[in-house]
């Protein structure tokens, strides 16, 4: 269906946990939490399932899972399942940070996930666990490695860019495309959750394309805009919710693992819809989805996201 601003809504961003086996400084914070902390009011796989049925009545085609780390779950695949049989869904992809992939990935696929989107922020084992303050390079790469086997295919990796951290693997990032049809996705750092108060860690994706001059421009696909490496196998992605939102374009709603629905990522606004059922639950979504504003307020002169949830509690 359509929202107030003749977008038509066909996007729907599950989080299914607020948990994560990662602790990424500009994700979660400082303060180091407890392994998998988080509430314990997640929606059970027949409620996911019930919701996004709903959903899909008013027009979903495309599911994507995401969290916190979906695979913390331990009912991930369950889940997955659960989606991938509702008539209606075209496309169902999930967003991890790779750690249990390998164990994971094979069963996603079976399950009827058909790509991943990876995040790895770096390319070097002792900065990956600086900035995820938990995790292991081996464990990511064995997991790109698992994907790829299991034809999780494009895959795509999520790099968040930081000014003094990995700015000087930007060229690294983009070389990964030349041989192999992978995406890398460069993201710039938004003023949400731990990522307020760290804009002297914010780097404008333009920077990809200074260090890297001679990417060429290729056809946007959704919310990135597309370069390539002339002689490259894959594509390089630069996401600019910051420098150039790209709100006119935004086609997505969000249910968070709690069950709430969120018109926009960065407003304050949810609809519990939760314990709802039948035509109300219906009527709720489509309130979410008239509810969605024409644009989120530019994150210019300091500004920060009017979110009161971070991103592990909303989902990337
Ligand atoms: N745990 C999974 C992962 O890391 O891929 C899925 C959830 S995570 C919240 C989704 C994406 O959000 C990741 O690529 C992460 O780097 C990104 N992210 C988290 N905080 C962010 C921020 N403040 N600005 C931009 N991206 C952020
Ligand atoms: Fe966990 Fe993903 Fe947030 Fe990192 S970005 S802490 S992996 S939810």
């Amino acid at each position: 269906m359509k929202d107030k601003f003749s977008r038509e809504i066909s996007y729907l961003r599950i989080s299914i946990t607020e948990k994560c086996n990662l602790c990424c400084t500009y994700c979660m914070g400082d303060d180091l939490p407890p392994e998998r902390e988080g509430r314990e009011e997640e929606l059970t796989p027949e409620e996911i399932a019930e919701i996004t049925e709903a959903a899909v009545s008013l027009g979903i085609r495309k599911v994507r899972i995401t969290g916190g780390e979906p695979l913390a779950r331990p009912d991930v695949v369950e889940i997955c399942e659960k989606i991938h049989a509702i008539p209606g869904v075209e496309e169902l992809t999930l967003t991890t940070n790779g750690i249990l992939l390998k164990e994971y990935a094979k069963k996603l696929k079976n399950a009827g996930v058909s790509r991943l989107n990876i995040s790895l922020d770096t390319l070097d084992a002792e900065k990956y666990r600086q900035i995820t303050r938990r995790g292991s390079l081996r464990d990511v790469l064995d997991g790109i490695a698992a994907a790829r086997n299991a034809e999780l295919l494009p895959i795509k990796i999520n790099v968040v860019l930081l000014a003094d951290f990995n700015e000087d693997e930007i060229v690294s990032f983009v070389e990964l495309t030349r041989k192999e049809p992978i995406e890398v996705r460069f993201i710039e750092l938004m003023p949400i959750g731990a990522g307020i108060g760290r804009t002297e860690q914010y780097l404008p994706g333009e920077t990809v394309l200074q260090k890297v001059p001679e990417l060429t421009r290729q056809e946007d696909s959704g919310v990135a805009c597309l370069y390539r490496l002339v002689d490259g196998a894959g594509r390089v992605g630069l996401i600019r919710p910051v420098s150039r939102h790209f709100c006119p374009a935004c086609n997505r709603i969000r249910l968070t693992s709690d069950g709430h629905l969120r018109p926009c990522l960065h407003c304050s606004e949810e609809i519990d819809i939760r314990h709802l059922h039948g035509e109300a639950l219906k009527e709720a979504i489509r309130q979410a989805i008239l509810c969605k504003p024409m644009e989120h307020e530019d994150f210019s002169g300091g500004k920060v996201s009017g979110s009161r949830r971070g991103m592990n509690q909303i989902g990337g």
